[in-house]
């Protein structure tokens, strides 16, 4: 079984690297908090001081980091990846970031004779614990057959979509769909509440027909709690969507819903809720019509 270096141990890492323990892997692992560390390290993990000493000791290196830069300084900076990497070494970066950043850090590791694959994750913190994951590949078809063991273990589908950056690609795609399901979500359930019909009612009459999704069935009860615990922060939400926003305009395509949506999660952020799950997307409407979506007290 091959080494494995794991950076990134945060609410999506964290239970990740633990089901790569739990199928037997050897696990190095770091991160800058060091909280999950010593948990993991509980679970059996090694613990390293650098990205660079984590590449050192292992034959893959995977990344789960919540942004572009935050991978860049992990992979190309001072004591990082590309320091301890040895020829041959497989790069697997499951964060959400930026296509082209994912192409840069590529070429950049191809120097070094490290192969990459971005491979970002969609299905949130209940799915990385039950290992059930859907994940989205960019990369060579050779590298990701020599990994596809180790990302079924971490989800339930691993596509190959493209060549590398296609990953992060299809993640933004997937974004798009997310927010603005849950914009939709939101809309819908505030008028029906506020025209005074139970919403828990609302999303049982709902769920089986055509307006169900897995979006509504994920959020509606955390809603109905009013529990906007994270989850996905709003804050990685809008770097998610300032990405799709930035590459569609790049290539020239329009994506009007999604500029209203980001708009509406900018309007979150200025009311110090950057931090709440996106689910909590809906307390923008709430707010605009002022009524709460939730289950009525007994
Ligand atoms: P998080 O903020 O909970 O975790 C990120 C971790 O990286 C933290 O523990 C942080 O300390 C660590 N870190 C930051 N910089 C580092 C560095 N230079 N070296 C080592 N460690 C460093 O974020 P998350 O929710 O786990 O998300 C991670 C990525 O996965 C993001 O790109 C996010 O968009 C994506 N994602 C998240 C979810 C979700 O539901 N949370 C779902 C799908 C995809």
């Amino acid at each position: 079984m091959k080494k494995i270096g794991f950076i990134g141990l945060g609410i999506m890492g964290k239970p990740m690297a633990m089901n790569l323990i739990k199928a037997g892997y050897n696990l190095t692992v770091y991160d800058i908090r060091p909280q999950p560390v010593k948990e993991v390290v509980a679970a059996g993990a090694k613990e390293c001081k650098s990205s660079r000493d984590v590449a050192a000791q292992s034959e893959v290196v995977i990344t789960m980091l919540p942004n572009s830069p935050d991978v860049k300084k992990a992979v190309l900076g001072a004591n990082g990846v590309l320091e301890g990497a040895k020829t041959g070494t497989i790069l697997i970066d499951m964060s959400s970031i930026a296509p082209l950043v994912s192409k840069e850090i590529a070429a950049e590791a191809q120097k070094k004779s490290v192969e990459m694959l971005d491979a970002p994750v969609s299905g949130g913190e209940p799915k990385a614990k039950d290992g059930t994951l859907a994940i989205m590949v960019g990369g060579k078809k050779e590298v990701f057959e020599k990994v596809e063991d180790i990302l079924k273990v971490m989800g339930s589908s691993a596509v190959l979509v493209g060549d590398i950056g296609s990953g992060n690609t299809t993640k933004l795609a997937n974004q798009i769909i997310v927010a603005l399901n849950i914009a939709a979500m939101s809309e819908a359930m505030v008028l029906a509440t506020k025209a005074g019909v139970d919403p828990e009612k609302v999303f049982q009459a709902v769920r089986g027909g055509l307006a169900g999704s897995n979006v509504l069935n994920a959020k509606m009860p955390l809603v109905l709690d009013g529990n906007f615990k994270p989850g996905f922060r709003i804050e990685l939400h809008i770097k998610d969507l300032a990405n799709a926003l930035d590459t569609a305009h790049e290539i020239g395509v329009p994506v009007p819903l999604t500029g209203v949506v980001m708009e509406i999660m900018q309007a979150l952020k200025v009311d110090a809720k950057a931090g709440d799950d996106h689910g909590g997307i809906i307390q923008f409407y709430e707010k605009s019509a002022k009524v709460g979506v939730r289950r009525p007290k007994k």
